[in-house]
């Protein structure tokens, strides 16, 4: 029984040889299967409702991803509820305000980087994120987007911007190998599907489909069948189920890609917008994880107790010693898919990632 023990300790403590993968090999419930490849994707604008019920049977490809633990009813930021600040928190693990926020409120094409347009600048200090922490440690990274202000991450996190790599061998200081530009869904879909298939190396990926937040300005956000919002959201369940397809048909990503997904808002209030960020129409969004197959659908907030479950209508202050499970919680989902360590100076899920099965059970003795 020590043996095992001892075997067991061992092959931990050679897991865990970098410090960056220390944190998370030691937390007390099963670890999920470490992941070849992981898709972060943001669906802007999109609300919950629109992926549940009688609205989910019309998504395939949604109702695959909610094959695993997920949730219908994450948070955004508490104080802002628009798109770039959003997506900075998802790839910093931080809020937006704050002593520990990343501090990013423009939602806009940012200025230049000599301007002030990175993140860093808009702290007053460097902001690492999931980028930084895959990529010192040799993983291909991608930002594919459907609005030109996400080039805020490659100026923030490129050669010019990014932090020294200090974990041997040095990947240099551009954290994001790739940026993806498409104003179609099909097409950055395919963009997408066409660099995993080509990847020789592991991978994380950011991707974000716009077309719900699209038809909700234009439109206004009506989840009914025949709506044109709901019409965006089956048009981004289509290219899920390309990538999901991708995924099925090549062995070399088949069981070993897995997917995390969420929104930077809903949306409604006031009327084709969403900058309300008191009412629930906005401040609730989705939090998918796929584990690289159909499983059981797991209810993520059950097991993970630790964190706030607050009424559907009540929003949590940034300051709160106990926070809900928001979008934000990305960052450090992907990294620990990758059986990597968290975002230093992220607060959602670090340093306790968040769960992703119920607990292992205390062996007999
Ligand atoms: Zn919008």
């Amino acid at each position: 029984m020590f043996m095992t023990t001892l075997v067991a300790a061992m092959a931990l403590a050679a897991q865990s040889a970098s410090p960056t993968q220390a944190t998370h090999a030691t937390h007390a419930t099963q670890q999920p299967q470490q992941f070849e490849h992981v898709l972060v994707i943001s669906v802007d604008g999109l609300r919950p409702d629109a992926i549940d019920g009688e609205f989910l049977a019309k998504l395939p490809a949604f109702a695959r991803l909610e094959r695993g633990p997920h949730t219908l009813d994450a948070r955004n930021d508490p104080d802002i509820t628009v798109t770039l600040p959003n997506h900075i928190s998802m790839v910093t693990g931080r809020l937006v305000k704050g002593e520990r926020g990343h501090g990013w409120t423009i939602n806009d094409e940012p200025p230049g980087a000599k301007q002030g347009g990175t993140v860093h600048a808009a702290k007053g200090a460097y902001v690492s994120s999931m980028f930084d922490v895959a990529h010192d440690e040799g993983v291909s990274t991608c930002v594919a987007a459907m609005k030109t202000k996400f080039w805020t991450l490659i100026q923030s996190y490129s050669w010019t911007g990014g932090a020294a790599d200090t974990v041997a061998p040095d990947y240099g200081n551009a954290k994001i190998d790739a940026f993806l530009y498409e104003d179609n869904t099909e097409a950055l879909a395919g963009a997408v599907v066409d660099r995993l298939h080509r990847s020789k190396k592991r991978t994380l990926d950011f991707v974000h489909f716009a077309p719900p937040d699209v038809a909700g300005h234009s439109f206004d956000w009506i989840v009914a069948p025949d709506s044109k919002y709901f019409e965006a959201v089956k048009e981004v369940d289509r290219g899920l189920g390309l990538i999901l397809s991708a995924i099925d048909s090549d062995p070399h990503l088949r069981d070993k890609t897995a997917i995390v997904l969420t929104a930077d808002h809903g949306g409604g209030v006031p009327r084709k917008t969403h900058t309300d960020n008191t009412c629930p129409l906005n401040f609730r969004v989705p939090l998918l994880v796929w584990l690289g197959s159909d499983s059981a659908s797991v209810d993520l907030l059950a097991i993970n107790p630790e964190r706030a479950h607050p009424a559907r209508d009540q929003n949590v202050g940034p300051d709160e010693a106990v926070q809900p499970i928001r979008n934000a919680d990305v960052a450090n989902v992907a990294l620990q898919l990758l059986h990597l360590g968290p975002v230093p100076g992220s607060i959602c899920g670090a340093p306790v990632p968040l769960h992703l099965a119920p607990p292992a059970s205390k062996p007999a003795g």
